[in-house]
């Protein structure tokens, strides 16, 4: 029989007659994946995984994000490793590149010092673009604006357990806004001014600090210093409602407008870390403690018996971050309790 001719017709009739699934509630919510053509296979190990332990019994979408246009072969090596919605979309200039009011000279000069210095992607203009654009603009994408709840998908990374109960909707349920797995310290060489930014911001907004925050997490003094925690933002199931309101938006331009992104190196991570911490209720942040996942090169898996033999999880509970050195878990169980 030649090969792809007769094949997609007959698939398509079977679906015609199949009978109607039955419907399963679920939220209105996708996977976000920015990424470069150049991790193409990185991805794909990557997609792959969420779908073995978690998509494929729930179909949700995916949308990919790039600087640049995605090639027709990353398209097609992409879209066959699932039957969900797979879209693809440029961001916009304005919300990648450096803007033009920042002073291009303070900011090489500050990324040469800190190339000598070896902070990791201390020299890079794109890490800067990137950390930036998911700070403030990956939830206003043309692509992304459909969607509330999203879950951070990034190339390279492991799902070890089985997921079989929806996060999304354990978030819209149990009213969560910001999901993580795993905690740790900032290079304090990437955030120089950050905090003396945000407490300034705080003078300004008081009202916008929510009476049962999780300052105990990100602060030992209750705020007069930060202590450098954050949620590692690889992975991150969210609410978007969140990023996009009027607090956080405006949060956002004020951090932004002192060009802290580019004179120094602000991740991510910790900007979206002190906004959930100081504007949602505490208990508005959840641990996902049955997810194991592995960013390299740090892994949370549950220290839980029962939920890792549940999750046929394949990771090593021994070998979990969750009390390393370098982990936070310690301050946010101060903060929320155990798990
Ligand atoms: P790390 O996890 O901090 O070491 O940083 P990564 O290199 O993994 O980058 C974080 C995320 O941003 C990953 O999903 C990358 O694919 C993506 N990323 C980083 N830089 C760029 C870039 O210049 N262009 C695009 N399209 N994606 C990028
Ligand atoms: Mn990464």
């Amino acid at each position: 029989m030649p090969l792809g001719t007769t094949q997609p017709s007959v698939s398509q009739e079977v679906a015609h007659e199949a009978p109607a699934a039955p419907t399963v509630r679920k939220a209105n919510a996708t996977f976000i994946i920015l990424c470069r053509n150049s991790e193409l296979e990185a991805i794909i190990q990557s997609v792959r995984e969420v779908e073995d332990r978690f998509n494929r019994d729930f179909n949700y979408p995916y949308v990919f994000l790039n600087d640049e246009p995605f090639t027709e072969s990353f398209k097609r090596r992409i879209s066959v490793l699932s039957p969900s919605l797979m879209e693809f979309g440029v961001i916009p200039h304005d919300h990648w590149f450096q803007p033009s009011w920042i002073n291009e000279e303070t900011a090489s000069a500050a990324r040469k010092l800190m190339e000598l210095s070896n902070v990791i992607y201390g020299g890079s203009v794109s890490y800067r673009n990137m950390c930036r654009f998911n700070s403030g603009f990956f939830f206003r994408h043309p692509l992304v604006q459909k969607y509330r709840y999203y879950w951070r998908i990034e190339p390279n990374v492991h799902f070890h357990c089985n997921i079989p109960s929806d996060p999304f909707l354990y978030m819209q349920d149990h009213n969560k806004t910001y999901g993580f797995t795993i905690t740790m310290y900032e290079f304090e060489s990437t955030i120089r001014s950050l905090w003396q930014t945000v407490r300034e911001y705080m003078s300004l907004h008081p009202e916008q600090v929510h009476p049962d925050n999780a300052m105990g997490f990100i602060s030992e003094d209750n705020g007069a210093h930060y202590n450098l925690c954050h949620f590692w933002s690889n992975f991150e199931i969210a609410d978007m409602d969140f990023w996009r309101s009027e607090t956080y938006m405006m949060f956002f331009e004020f951090l932004d407008s002192t060009g802290g992104f580019y004179y120094e190196r602000w991740g991510d991570a910790p900007v979206h870390s002190i906004a959930a911490s100081l504007f949602l209720p505490k208990d508005a942040i959840h641990f996902f403690d049955e997810i194991g996942y592995q960013h390299t090169p740090f892994t949370h898996c549950t220290a839980n018996t029962e939920r890792w033999s549940n999750g046929r999880c394949s990771c090593d509970p021994s070998q979990s971050f969750d009390y390393n050195g370098y982990s936070c878990l310690r301050q946010w169980e101060a903060v929320a309790g155990r798990h």
